[in-house]
């Protein structure tokens, strides 16, 4: 068996009956993290030798975890998810070097499963970009093909686990950033049901659309993270005091699990302009696929969608504007030398550590604000939101499940931010529904051509992240995409 290709189950499984060692397997992916991050820069902070090390000793000698199935597993967690023991920078230069004095509730979870922490993967400044390439600590390259983006913001944590650097890596989900560049990567991204993972640690991009979830090979491989890290947290008021039922052990073991489903799907969408022919294709052959596992395709309409994008670019520059006020040079971050005065400090530090595209969303932000523009934007946005949230419920009295590309796109060239700003936001026009209604979605691979990887989206209603993760695993279960081996 392939340790770099296997799933997570597998490898606790081979754990337990001692066909392999803690030592294999972390030390195989150590070995190819240390490998591949100095061509794709999928990690901006990877341990070194006795770093690692020590985090590898610490779970060996933690055998109260050694029954949970994500016990030696290895992990890289987006930079933005507060560690003690690595540095924590959002892939900003604001953020240099700092140190949380605390860990996030999921790194904090996820350490009492037995994860073994490789480090910190590379993502878009402060969780703002789709190519990650507005990170300071530079680009990730797509590990299928160095010459196109990753994908972003979860960018370094979509490559690292397609490059198998890691079986598993946390990410943040604002507006499809564990999506697109699961897509983009070939690989599994989850974005849970707002308030579903705590957010406590998570630097906050824009608090109502923020929320963390897995990037993996798989949707089971999904499932497993989420039994461990979907949990209320009493220091995060927006976590969800509902209680979360094990997945893994309910994932269906037949395609038959179509049989009497039905999905919708938004022609309107799929006639967008910049909708390439190939995603296209790659989008009909899918649902011609699941309509002969038994599945009922029908096609649904939703208005609002149309307004979903100005809304977000309202809506979450609002939000980051406030959220980025306390990087402020004053109590941590990057500090300006020789301020003359108190605002100098202020302006000079910020001006200094925040990049292009963060102080756009900033101003942005701080415009559709201010007095005077606030009912004309902000408000507007808010009832934009409430529309769509309204429409989504509405088509899930007639569908169990939505199905859409993840990106109008593939895998984009590198260099992307000498374009259009805009343009870059379209990229989001799929994933960023599911944000504002708070919705599960997920995206998973296909690649029908043999080509770029390209991803599919699944839209679930609020709260039914099993169904979601179900439907994934279903569709998994008889295509090999996901699987398709990391070339050596
Ligand atoms: N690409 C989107 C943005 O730049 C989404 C980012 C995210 O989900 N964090 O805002």
């Amino acid at each position: 068996m392939s340790i770099l290709e296997s799933s997570i189950l597998q490898l606790a499984f081979a754990l337990k009956n001692k066909s392999l060692t803690l030592e294999e397997i972390s030390n195989t992916f150590y070995a190819q993290a240390q490998k591949l991050n100095p061509q794709i820069n999928a990690f901006i902070h990877l341990s070194n030798q006795e770093d690692y090390q020590n985090q590898f000793n610490k779970v060996k000698a933690q055998a109260s975890a050694s029954s949970s199935s994500l016990y030696g597993i290895p992990l890289g967690h987006k930079d933005l998810f507060c560690t003690k023991d690595f540095p924590t920078t959002c892939g900003s230069k604001m953020l240099e070097g700092y140190m949380s004095p605390f860990d996030a509730t999921l790194v904090e979870t996820l350490d009492h499963a037995g994860m073994i922490s490789f480090g910190k993967t590379n993502m878009d400044e402060f969780a703002m970009g789709s190519a990650n390439e507005t990170s300071f600590y530079g680009p990730v390259l797509n590990p299928l093909d160095h010459s196109k983006v990753a994908g972003g913001s979860s960018g370094g944590s979509a490559a690292a686990v397609a490059a198998r650097m890691v079986p598993l890596a946390s990410g943040s989900d604002t507006g499809g950033s564990i999506r697109q560049p699961a897509a983009f990567c070939g690989v599994t991204g989850f974005k849970p049901t707002y308030g579903r993972i705590s957010r406590w640690g998570m630097v906050a991009y824009a608090s109502s659309l923020d929320q963390a979830g897995p990037i993996a090979k798989s949707a089971e491989d999904c499932a497993v993270f989420m039994d461990h890290a979907a949990h209320p947290d009493p220091k995060d008021s927006t976590s969800s005091l509902i209680p979360w039922t094990s997945v893994v052990d309910q994932l269906p073991q037949s395609t038959d699990f179509f049989q009497g489903k039905t999905i919708g799907y938004l022609p309107t969408w799929l006639a967008h302009e910049g909708l390439d022919s190939n995603i296209l294709e790659a989008f009909n052959i899918t649902k011609a696929y699941l309509e002969s596992l038994g599945a009922t395709c029908v096609p649904i309409d939703l208005q609002s969608l149309h307004y979903a994008m100005p809304a977000y670019y309202i809506l979450a520059p609002a939000e980051a504007s406030s959220n980025l006020s306390r990087f402020d040079g004053v109590r941590f971050g990057h500090q300006c030398e020789a301020p003359r005065d108190l605002e100098d400090l202020y302006k000079r530090s910020r001006q200094e550590g925040f990049g292009r595209e963060v102080k756009r969303r900033i101003l942005t932000g701080t415009y559709v604000l201010s007095e005077g523009y606030f009912d004309a934007y902000y408000k507007q946005a808010q009832k934009i939101r409430r529309l769509i949230c309204n429409d989504f419920e509405a088509a899930f009295q007639k569908v169990d499940m939505i199905l859409t590309p993840t990106t109008p796109t593939t895998a984009f060239d590198q260099g992307i931010l000498q374009r259009d700003p805009v343009e870059v936001y379209l990229q989001d026009i799929f994933t960023i529904p599911a944000n504002l209604a708070g919705l599960p979605a997920l995206s998973m691979p296909v690649e029908p051509n043999d080509q770029a990887p390209i991803g599919m989206q699944l839209l679930g209603p609020r709260f039914k992240d099993a169904e979601v993760l179900n439907f994934a695993h279903a569709f998994q279960l008889e295509t090999s995409w996901h699987k398709r081996p990391f070339p050596a």
